[in-house]
């Protein structure tokens, strides 16, 4: 790193990672005396000379976190260097403003996150000219977090930062910490547009720890039950645990729970997201000296850094790739001691099939990382934001990719930017910069407003707001239950109040896919796996009310709003129904779409996405292809990079598939097999041994016969 490469770190949690950046970050940015120490000049009087370059600010850094909270604990961690002239500072929403312009004018590392960076520092950068002029470093951290539509964005955001350091004569290295992956060069690269050749991954992990047993724990009851369980066991043993659960109320209640089952006087708590400072500190004070004997917590990023070395993990839930797995698993052994880490599985297809392959979890290498950094509806807008920056040129290509002079043309014919002969500038009034959200894909997300308190919660997506927030829904936000009363799309507000009504929403949607473009093709099996650009065209036409504890439908709501429209890539395979003469057209459109259903639960495993980041849609006879077809398509405009993933897989990916329906000990289908929480239609019409039959035809002749039965 410091001969100036750029360095990916992908190691697993407490290696040492946060060292292996920081001394060559604190060797560049620190400005104290100490800085000359064995160096004669340091002991002699300074001449002039000497004392004008001190006054320079030396090398300075970049951190950026995915969250607040990370940031703060680099910030505890430079701390404990006790080095005082080193001038570290925190830059995020809630920093004043006298402190902002301390960090801008005298800070050598700022920590802070890519919203801030695109908000306020890019903007501002004749502002930051010192600060930028001697940027060295640029340190990622979480860097495994950025994919799908959220690193496309980050990826721009971090292109545009390259691109103004450079207008100031810095080229910085860019240092990466990631969870492990298996394409971690690829996604350095993707993710700040540097070559990949010019990146050196370094994935040895060489810091000791103890053996660590793995236990896989299939539950009776859920999973949050058998935790709190498990919890209050271990703990009564002596072993100090962690929980791991999914959202904050299953925090509370796990805690709740395994704290009255203890039989001893020990003490659990939870720990989640939304405490303030002092109390997430106080928390991990009393379990680094033992007086907090097992804690529920929501997630291991929320955690401080410091926290590990426990005896016993405990994962409700597959927590969605094998990265995160291990990262949750990595708060568990000391030096010198073994430890236990128990993963409690959910009714998923996901957590059914890694269950029936337990060695697919301990398999290197890990999940690769799915990005799609050249996605025009996310990069057009930052091209306008760095054409405020500066005005384009052709050269600047060398940042933002090939893709570059197609979509500058389309802003220039859409009047966005206005071309001249030294390059094309933003010409309105207002900042490029506001019209973007780094954490919602393109297009307004739709604030989410608590009608008691004004409180803005959060935001959705604008393809999810329909289905996630349509009047009457029950929404859930970080574990609390909350009733839609009013979504007023204009406004781009959703009106809720806090609610617990005894039963969940699920909508009816009606989609359509139409194929746009066919961009790669072929065989697969006795089918063809295409992929391509799609039109998704949905409309909410109501809600089923369904009871919270059985699941059984109340009734149905019919709703009366629009459709919309979503370019996106999809994934589709297609099998020509002459193949299974038997199978009749409701059979054929069961399996289609229990195959389809099984296929976007475990695509998450070869590309790792969330709920929202894939949908699907199949047919027994498409109107565009004329045969059976399945889409599984990207939820975004513009792609993530989710659907491509599943076309470079597809093999693996439906042999997968069709595996898990296979072995499935349900007798029709099963919430781990082919039935969907998400589905539009409600599940209806699902087949799954026509799936079964169907995904194996996409297999080679002699694995047929198998696959069929
Ligand atoms: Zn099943
Ligand atoms: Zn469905």
């Amino acid at each position: 790193m410091r001969s100036r490469r750029h360095v990916v770190l992908t190691t697993g949690t407490a290696s040492g990672k946060t060292l292996g950046y920081l001394l060559p970050v604190l060797a560049a940015t620190y400005g104290g005396p100490e800085a000359a120490l064995g160096s004669a000049a340091a002991v002699a009087e300074p001449t002039l000379r000497e004392q004008l370059v001190r006054r320079r600010r030396p090398h300075t850094a970049l951190y950026l976190a995915p969250t607040k909270a990370l940031a703060h604990d680099q910030l505890r961690v430079c701390t404990a260097f006790g080095l005082r002239s080193w001038n570290v500072a925190t830059l995020d929403g809630d920093t004043e403003h006298v402190d902002r312009d301390w960090a801008r004018d005298y800070a050598s590392y700022i920590l802070t996150n890519p919203d801030m960076l695109h908000l306020s520092v890019l903007p501002q950068h004749a502002r930051w000219a010192s600060f930028l002029q001697s940027l060295r470093y640029v340190v990622i951290d979480e860097s495994h977090r950025y994919r799908g539509v959220f690193g496309a964005q980050v990826s721009a955001v971090v292109r545009r930062l390259r691109r103004v350091a450079a207008l100031y004569g810095a080229d910085p290295t860019f240092v990466l910490a990631s969870a492990t992956s298996t394409n971690a060069g690829w996604a350095a690269s993707a993710l700040t547009g540097v070559a990949q050749d010019a990146v050196t991954v370094i994935d040895e992990d060489t810091s000791a720890h103890g053996a660590v047993e793995m236990l896989l724990w299939e539950p009776d009851g859920l999973p949050d039950d058998t935790a709190a369980e498990l919890l209050a066991r271990m703990v009564d043993q002596g072993r100090q645990t962690i929980a791991f659960v999914s959202s904050r109320k299953a925090a509370e209640r796990v805690a709740v729970r395994a704290q009255a089952l203890l039989t001893t006087a020990a003490r659990i708590d939870s720990y989640r997201g939304g405490y303030l400072a002092e109390d997430r500190r106080r928390l991990e004070r009393a379990l680094q000296c033992g007086a907090l004997a097992g804690v529920a917590a929501t997630n291991a990023l929320e955690l401080g850094v410091d926290i590990a070395g426990m005896d016993t993990v405990l994962i409700s839930g597959f927590p969605g790739t094998r990265a995160a797995l291990w990262q949750q698993a990595g708060r568990a052994g000391r030096q010198g001691t073994d430890a236990q880490v128990v993963l409690i599985s959910r009714k998923q297809p996901l957590d059914a099939y890694l269950f029936d392959h337990p060695e697919t979890l301990f398999a290197t290498p890990v999940e690769a990382t799915v990005l799609h950094p050249d996605n025009p509806y996310v990069l057009g807008p930052h091209l306008a934001a760095a054409a405020q920056e500066s005005p384009l040129t052709a050269r600047d290509a060398e940042f933002f990719g090939p893709g570059m002079p197609q979509l500058v043309r389309r802003l220039v014919t859409q009047g966005v930017l206005r071309e001249r002969s030294s390059g094309c500038f933003w010409t309105r009034p207002e900042r490029a910069v506001d019209a973007i959200d780094l954490r919602s894909a393109a297009g307004r997300s739709t604030e989410i407003v608590d009608v008691e308190t004004g409180r803005v919660l959060g935001h959705v997506d604008p393809a999810a707001t329909d289905l996630t927030v349509h009047p009457g829904a029950v929404y859930l936000h970080q574990g609390e239950s909350y009733l839609v009363e009013d979504l007023d799309a204009e406004a781009g507000e959703a009106l809720v109040k806090a609610a617990r009504p005894g039963y969940y929403t699920q909508p009816r949607v009606l989609t359509g896919v139409s194929v746009v473009a066919e961009r790669r093709a072929r065989a697969l099996g006795r089918g063809r796996l295409q992929l391509g650009t799609v039109h998704v065209t949905s409309q909410v036409t109501g809600f089923l009310r369904r009871d919270e504890l059985s699941g059984d439908v109340w009734d149905e709501t019919p709703l009366d709003l629009p459709e919309h429209t979503l370019a996106t890539d999809a994934v589709w395979w297609t099998l020509d129904p002459q193949l299974v003469p038997d199978l009749s057209p409701a059979r054929l459109a069961g399996g289609a779409h229990g195959a389809e259903h099984a296929a976007i639960g475990l695509l998450p495993m070869f590309a790792p996405c969330d709920r929202w980041d894939i949908a699907g849609l199949s047919a027994a006879q498409h109107p565009d292809t004329g045969v059976l077809t399945v889409f599984v398509h990207d939820g975004q405009a513009g792609g993530g990079g989710f659907a491509e993933r599943g076309f470079e897989v597809a093999e693996e990916w439906l042999s997968a598939t069709v595996e898990r329906l296979r072995s499935c000990r349900c007798e029709v289908g099963c919430p781990a097999c082919v039935v969907s929480p998400t589905c539009g239609s409600a599940n209806q019409v699902l087949d799954k041994e026509a799936a079964i039959h169907l995904l194996g035809l996409l297999f080679p002749q002699r694995l047929v016969g198998a696959a069929g039965r």
